[in-house]
């Protein structure tokens, strides 16, 4: 996703050059995805001054408290307000995008989508068109990206496609470590700086015990 650390070199001072800038700046706006990145770009839009921002999430918007589903002391599924939601936009659920339309230019003008099922079925009838100048992917983590480094070393994955390691940290391949997102899917920073820290004395402890070099 571009839009958002584009900002966040903005922010630092940085110019980015006009050929390359995203903005939402008096635009209708449309995130597509419910969830913290889609957040962080509703934040994000409001600040560049857009004219409206929408946010459509494919699940159906979860109970405003614990559902009874998660009782304590798992983690509550509910609806989650964030401080971007407080600001404004209009959240929607259970919507699938299905195409887009745009200019000659091929700057996208509309989007198509259609009300589902929990089961992610479209329901007939209720496809809509949302006039929309700039349309931000936000669709969740999907895992590490295709082709990297992981995939050229052939580093087993779990089910989920990220770097496969035993309690140590260690990958399929001896020497390898891994830890943080890449390791336990997409998480958070507290949880990627203590997977570093492990994953650090697991490495030291491989190589005392494997590659000692003497002099
Ligand atoms: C939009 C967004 C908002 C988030 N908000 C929060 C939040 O509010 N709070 C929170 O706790 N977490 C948040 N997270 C999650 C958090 O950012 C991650 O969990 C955390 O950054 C994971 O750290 P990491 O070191 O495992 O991976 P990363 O932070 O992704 O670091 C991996 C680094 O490796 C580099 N890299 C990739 N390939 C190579 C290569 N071949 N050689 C060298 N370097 C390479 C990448 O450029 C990157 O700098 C957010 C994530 C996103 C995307």
């Amino acid at each position: 996703m571009e839009f958002l650390p584009q900002q966040n070199r903005r922010n630092e001072g940085a110019t980015i050059p006009e050929s390359e800038a995203i903005l939402a700046t008096g635009k209708r706006v449309v995130i597509i995805g419910g969830g913290d990145t889609g957040a962080d770009c509703l934040g994000t839009c409001h600040r560049q001054r857009a004219l409206s921002v929408t946010q459509f999430e494919l699940l159906p918007k979860p109970p405003a408290t614990r559902a009874a589903s998660t009782p304590w002391p798992l983690w509550p599924m509910q609806l989650r307000v964030e401080s971007s939601h407080e600001e404004g936009g209009l959240r929607d659920w259970s919507v699938n995008t299905v195409r887009f339309t745009g200019d000659a230019a091929g700057n996208v003008t509309q989007l198509h989508a259609t009300r589902i099922t929990p089961e992610f079925t479209a329901i007939p009838g209720t496809e809509f068109t949302l006039d929309a100048g700039l349309v931000l992917l936000a669709m969740g983590f999907t895992g590490p990206a295709k082709g990297g480094l992981h995939e050229q070393l052939n580093l087993a994955q779990d089910r989920r496609g990220n770097i496969a390691t035993g309690a140590n940290y260690q990958s399929s391949e001896p020497g390898i470590f891994a830890a943080g997102d890449i390791r336990r899917g997409q998480s958070l920073i507290v949880w990627a700086i203590a997977e570093g820290r492990k994953a650090a004395a697991a490495i030291d402890s491989y190589l005392q015990t494997n590659h000692t070099e003497t002099t």
